[in-house]
Order: C-alpha cells, then sequence, then structure tokens
C-alpha cells in the first residue's frame, strides 16, 4: 500500500471489520484482510476511522449521519497530552556563554513525595523558550531556558468529528490543566524549576531571571496557563475511565493498537496488558486455523 494512500474506512460483514478501503489516486479501492484488522494510524486518525466507520458514540456519529454498527463511546475519549511548558527564562551572564542545543539535560521528580513515581519531567534548553503568549518577555541578550513538564496527567480531552466524510477534519479538545491536581502539579514543576535555574550550579551562568520571576499562587496559575505548549505525546488511554469501554492506539509506553480484524466489536477494546494480549492472539490463532 502506498504511504500517500488514506485509509478511509473499514467495510464489515455484520458486526466484523473484513479489509480496508482505500482512496488512491482519487479513485476507492477495497483491500480485504486475509487474518484481522490493525488500525494503527495514531491518536487523531485512528478514532476518527472508527468513528467514520460507524464504531463510537452512536449519538454523535448519528449526529453525522453515520450508521451506528457498533455503540462504543469510548472510542475518541480520553484523549491525553502531557504537558509542557516554555516560559521559564534565564539571560546569560555573558553572550560568550550559549551553547548547546535542547534537552541537553532533564530531570524527573515527584510534585508530591507521596506518589509512587515521578509525574514530573523538565529540560534544560539554550534559547529562550517561550510560547507565543509570553514572547514579549524575551531578554535582549542570550538566553537559556528549562521547560517544565507534567507527564501523568490526568485530565483528559477528547477527538470529535466534525463530519462524515474523510476530508472532513476532526474536532480535537485537549483539555489539558482542567484537573485542579494537574494544574498544582505543574505549578510546583515551575517553583521546582526556578529553585533550580536560580541556585548555585546556575549562578555562573546567570544575570538575570527573565520569566516568570518570584510570582504569587495567582499570576503563577495564569503564568502556567500561558506557557503551556504542545508535548506532541497524544495519546488516548485504557479501560475502566468513566465514558466506559473503547479502543486505543498505539502510541508511547503500553499502548496497543485497535484490533478489530476476527473480533467482533463487543470485543473490540483495550488490550491492556501483554498476557491479554497473548490471551488474544492465541484465540486469533486458533481461530483461524480452525
Ligand atoms: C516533534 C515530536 C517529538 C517527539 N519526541 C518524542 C520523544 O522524544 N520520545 C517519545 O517517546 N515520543 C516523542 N514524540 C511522540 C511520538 O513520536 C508519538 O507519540 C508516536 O510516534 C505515536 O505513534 P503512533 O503509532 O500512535 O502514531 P504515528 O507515529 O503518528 O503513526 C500514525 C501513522 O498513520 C498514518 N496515517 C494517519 N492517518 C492515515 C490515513 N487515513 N491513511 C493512511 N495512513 C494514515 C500517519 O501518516 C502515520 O504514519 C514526539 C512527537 C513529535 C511530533
Amino acid at each position: 500500500m502506498e504511504s500517500a494512500s488514506r485509509r478511509e474506512a473499514c467495510p464489515f460483514d455484520g458486526k466484523r471489520v473484513t479489509g480496508v478501503e482505500v482512496v488512491r489516486d482519487g479513485k476507492l479501492e477495497q483491500f480485504r484482510a486475509g487474518c484481522e484488522v490493525v488500525l494503527s494510524l495514531g491518536a487523531i486518525q485512528t478514532p476518527k476511522i472508527l468513528m467514520q466507520s460507524g464504531i463510537g458514540d452512536s449519538g454523535q456519529l448519528r449526529s453525522f449521519g453515520i450508521g451506528v454498527i457498533q455503540h462504543l463511546p469510548g472510542v475518541g475519549a480520553n484523549l491525553q497530552e502531557h504537558v509542557l511548558l516554555a516560559g521559564c527564562v534565564w539571560e546569560y551572564a555573558r553572550p560568550d556563554q550559549s551553547r548547546g542545543a535542547c534537552g541537553d539535560a532533564t530531570f524527573l521528580a515527584k510534585s508530591d513525595p507521596a506518589l509512587a513515581t515521578p509525574d514530573l519531567q523538565a529540560f534544560v534548553a539554550n534559547g529562550p523558550f517561550l510560547s507565543a503568549e509570553l514572547s514579549g518577555q524575551a531578554p535582549a541578550g542570550p538566553a537559556w531556558s528549562i521547560t517544565p513538564g507534567l507527564v501523568r496527567p490526568q485530565s483528559r480531552g477528547q477527538v470529535r468529528l466534525t463530519g462524515a466524510k474523510h476530508t472532513d477534519p476532526v474536532d480535537i479538545d485537549l483539555n489539558i490543566l482542567s484537573q485542579g491536581a494537574d494544574l498544582r502539579a505543574t505549578m510546583e514543576c515551575v517553583r521546582l524549576c526556578r529553585e533550580v535555574g536560580n541556585g548555585a550550579a546556575f549562578r555562573s551562568l546567570t544575570k538575570r531571571e527573565a520569566c516568570p520571576g518570584p510570582v504569587g499562587d495567582v499570576e503563577l496559575e495564569a503564568f502556567v496557563r500561558n506557557a503551556a505548549v504542545p508535548f506532541w505525546h497524544y495519546g488516548q488511554d485504557g479501560p475502566g475511565r468513566p465514558v466506559g469501554r473503547g479502543w486505543q492506539s498505539s502510541r508511547l509506553w503500553h499502548r496497543r493498537p485497535a484490533r478489530c480484524g476476527r473480533l467482533d466489536h463487543a470485543e473490540c477494546d483495550y488490550r491492556q496488558h501483554h498476557g491479554a494480549l497473548r490471551d488474544h492472539r492465541r484465540a486469533l490463532r486458533r481461530d483461524t486455523e480452525g
């Protein structure tokens, strides 16, 4: 299949996916699956194809005139993205100190010592790393930055359709920092980064802290919201969420592709654990061989 091809929809036999439909050179082509269909189009495009193929929240599908094959409200839900801040900037003590790139040094930390694993990650970067909202804060001289980040967010967003056609874009609502815990943890990360950046180890490099400076909690919250930029780590997560069962994309960490081929759609759900996936593959093999 040419990489320029677009996977448009999944044809069905009842509730069973039988292949994929592709528009190539302006023509619709169908490919029949020999064993199974694995959708692995990333966290945004995978739910789009599922929904436009009739698998998703029935209300949303019907509102776009899409026939419902399986009501599965988790499709498109539970979208998550790490939080990255572009705004903690220091001016070099001397212009000739500027060197290095982005991400030469990093650290992981916990916003709360009671956490089992770190939820914060920051990088040291050369240059003034500032969001569009904070671009006016760039110092006149060469600068360096620390980029606070939240890597275990609780906030969840949603991918929604805007239409039934493959050319219709999706509505992506990352909804980051909507949970108070995420906001508090991210503010804590800024405090930590300021402590590091203003600490003794960096003193010889630093003329002054350009941004955000010693602000109070209200200003710090505004700073966090203005400094937030994409981390390009979006994905969709697992079972047991309030929106119910769904799918997941094959992205970071232990994510699994949405596997639909020889499964009924009632089973086309998350395969979170290796064991479950292994069992599933065994069952598939039995199914194929039998
Ligand atoms: C700038 C940047 C830096 C990153 N840095 C890191 C990092 O340092 N560490 C890290 O772990 N992660 C990093 N990531 C995130 C990581 O790259 C992604 O999370 C990961 O690639 C997602 O994998 P995926 O298979 O789900 O989706 P993708 O890699 O996006 O793969 C989806 C594929 O499906 C194709 N596709 C989509 N729609 C269709 C369609 N309709 N028909 C046919 N094909 C289609 C796309 O062209 C693409 O090739 C970074 C991302 C970016 C953008």
